[in-house]
């Protein structure tokens, strides 16, 4: 592997996520060879550590996530500086150790801040990194790693990235959706653009409809304070579910660069049709749970620190129209939401029937090509193909390729991939800020929509998949959903 050369700072460096995942990650990096002698890690956060404390953080996140001893070679790369990030006299010290450890591990001036914190300081973090002198002048990069969420409507979303143009340009802000980090969501394109029949295929001509889901088994559990304002629209449309339906959308890329990539997925953001409230009533579906058929569950109103007048989506589904050669007239349905009847997250690609020269009485079951993200990476084809009985007759049959445990093994989880990815200054599998843009525009039509207007909660079952208005927006094209739960 390349040796990578840089100095990562993680603010919020004592937070659940980066012992959960940023230090395994790193960790295996490490293992792996892309880090060796040539990196530099900086913890911050509001607590009082010494280094010493601070490496042996690390070193039980290793051990408690990896079940692994991290050696001394690695861990002696970390170093610690306490500092709240809303002062910015406390940015100096950090200075000094950011200029400390590149010396001591010849680091050359290139410098990454992930910022693993709440998101109403990410526009600070981000001036003060400018305005306090932490960026390099004369390495080769600085760059920006932020987590989700990305604003809460479009116009947040714009200030925020506001804030952060003062410190960095858009090439240099890695946009977290650890979506793009999957396996499978990174396969989309391998089978796209690596085949020649689906290469070709991949159009008006051949595909009848595309459906994307990501569906959940749990409920609220007990993050009803933040999800109760924002709802399944918000916390999975506008940005996982969109950034998957980018892969699917987009022409073929000019080259294999994350300038191009990123282009080409703006070229199809930009042609998704924002709706009225009149077009939001007729695409789009929200829902709320219930309790399940047995009544051993509450129903969303009755969760902790739900309000009982909530009027918040736990269920999604609508359609997507994109106004391009390559798609008029194709819908892509999209659907997510809590307490379905299993987890899963899965593309279906419904091709049109073929012409039936055959003399049997039933037409022609349609192709389908499904990509199963989650729970394991999965690829189905059902096509056609003849019956084995005496007449000519057809039937479907289903060719199945599962990950399997070995490849499972070597394949990267998605922070690791994230992290390695901004280290190698590769932004394909980041969110741009046009397509985030474009996302929030045109979940807040729909969200300004359902403001305008109550509607009856609750309206499915929990442990079904979901309300029967999304069965019918198929229903009233001719289609169904492919997957059933
Ligand atoms: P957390 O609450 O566990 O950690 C927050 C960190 O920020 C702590 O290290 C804390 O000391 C630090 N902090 C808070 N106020 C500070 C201040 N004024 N000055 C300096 N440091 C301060 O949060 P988390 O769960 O680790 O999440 C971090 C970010 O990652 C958030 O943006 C969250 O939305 C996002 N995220 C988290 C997860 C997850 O699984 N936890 C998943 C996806 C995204």
């Amino acid at each position: 592997p390349k040796e990578i050369t840089t100095l990562v700072t993680f603010f919020g460096a004592t937070g659940d996520l980066a012992k959960r995942k940023l230090y395994p990650s790193v960790y295996n990096l490490y293992k792996k060879g892309f880090l060796k002698d040539h990196f530099g890690i900086i913890g911050t956060s509001r607590a009082d550590l010494t280094t010493q404390e601070f490496q042996d953080f690390v070193r039980d996140s290793i051990k408690e996530f990896m079940k692994e001893d991290a050696p001394i070679d690695f861990l002696r790369h970390f170093d610690y500086q306490k500092a709240d990030i809303t002062k910015a006299d406390d940015y100096a010290k950090l200075k000094a150790l950011i200029e400390k450890l590149d010396t001591e591990f010849a680091l050359k001036g290139n410098r990454i801040f992930y910022m693993s914190v709440a998101p109403r300081f990410f526009g600070t973090v981000a001036k003060s990194l400018k305005s306090e002198g932490l960026l390099s002048e004369n390495g080769e990069f600085n760059r920006l790693m932020i987590e989700k969420p990305f604003g809460t409507d479009y116009a947040t979303a714009e200030q925020l990235n506001n804030e952060l143009s003062h410190a960095f340009n858009e090439n240099q802000i890695y946009r977290i959706d650890h979506y793009l980090g999957k396996e499978m969501v990174q396969n989309i394109a391998a089978l796209r653009f690596g085949n020649p029949l689906l290469a070709k295929a991949w159009n008006r001509e051949y595909i009848d409809n595309i459906q994307v889901t990501l569906s959940e088994t749990l409920g609220v559990e007990d993050r009803a304070g933040y999800y109760d304002t924002a709802g399944a629209l918000r916390d999975m449309i506008q940005n996982h579910t969109m950034q998957i339906v980018g892969w699917l959308a987009m022409d073929e890329p000019a080259s294999w660069t994350d300038q191009d990539i990123r282009a080409a997925k703006n070229a199809a953001f930009n042609s998704l049709k924002i709706y009225t409230p009149d077009e939001v009533a007729e695409n789009f579906v929200r829902g709320q749970y219930g309790p399940d058929a047995a009544n051993t569950q509450n129903g969303y109103l009755n969760e902790k620190d739900v309000p009982a007048d909530s009027q918040n989506n736990t269920y999604v589904a609508g359609k997507l129209a994109f106004a391009s050669d390559r798609w008029k007239d194709v819908p892509f349905y999209i659907r997510t939401g809590k307490r379905l009847a299993a987890k899963t997250t899965r593309i279906d690609i419904v091709f049109k029937q073929g012409f039936n020269l055959f003399t049997n009485a039933a037409p022609l079951e349609k192709n389908v090509l499904s990509i199963i993200v989650d729970p394991e990476g999965r690829i189905e084809y059902t096509m056609v193909a003849k019956d084995t009985t005496a007449e000519f007759k057809t039937r479907p049959i289903t060719l199945n390729w599962t990950v399997s445990a070995e490849d499972k093994a070597q394949t990267p989880e998605p922070y690791e991939r994230m992290i390695h990815d901004t280290m190698d200054g590769n932004g394909s599998n980041f969110a741009d800020w046009n397509g985030v843009a474009v996302a929030w525009k045109f979940v807040d039509a729909i969200q300004s929509a359902w403001d305008a207007t109550q509607q009856e909660f609750p309206n499915y079952v929990s442990g079904s998949m979901g309300p029967k208005a999304a069965d019918e927006l198929l229903a009233r094209d001719g289609h169904r959903w492919i997957y059933e739960g």
